[in-house]
């Protein structure tokens, strides 16, 4: 079972996500699992209305040869979403590494041209 995350008290000093920071920066970590925590990751919700936006975005496009997604597609995409580690992980996740992680699942099923892939996650 996933672990629900709980902020330490603490931090711990790690290398620093911007260097105009400084080259290390207190972090806050996990008092349970120990998963140091990153910044910005969102929830599974975000990436379900990024589907929308991405379906809404082909059939706009449908004169540019563009297919909206079919039932099965949208299914097989939101069921891999449902059981991914990274974008069900907002506490450990950036927000770019599930963008990321979304386009990939999304491109496993479809070929969608990147333009789409932007508007629908940025
Ligand atoms: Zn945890």
């Amino acid at each position: 079972m996933a672990c629900a995350h709980i902020t330490s008290d603490e931090s711990v000093y790690l290398h620093a996500l911007q260097p105009t920071r400084g080259p290390v920066e207190a972090r806050r970590y996990c008092a349970s699992c120990g998963l140091i925590k990153e910044g910005g990751g969102r929830k599974l919700g975000h990436f379900i209305n990024g589907l929308a936006i991405l379906d809404r975005e082909l059939w706009k496009r449908k004169r540019q040869d563009l297919k909206p997604l079919t039932d099965v597609e949208r299914r097989l995409v939101a069921k891999a979403m449902e059981s991914d580690p990274v974008l069900n992980d907002a506490y450990g996740s950036t927000l770019r590494m599930q963008i990321d992680r979304m386009q990939f699942i999304i491109l496993k099923y479809r070929q969608v041209p990147e333009c789409v892939l932007e508007v629908a996650f940025g």
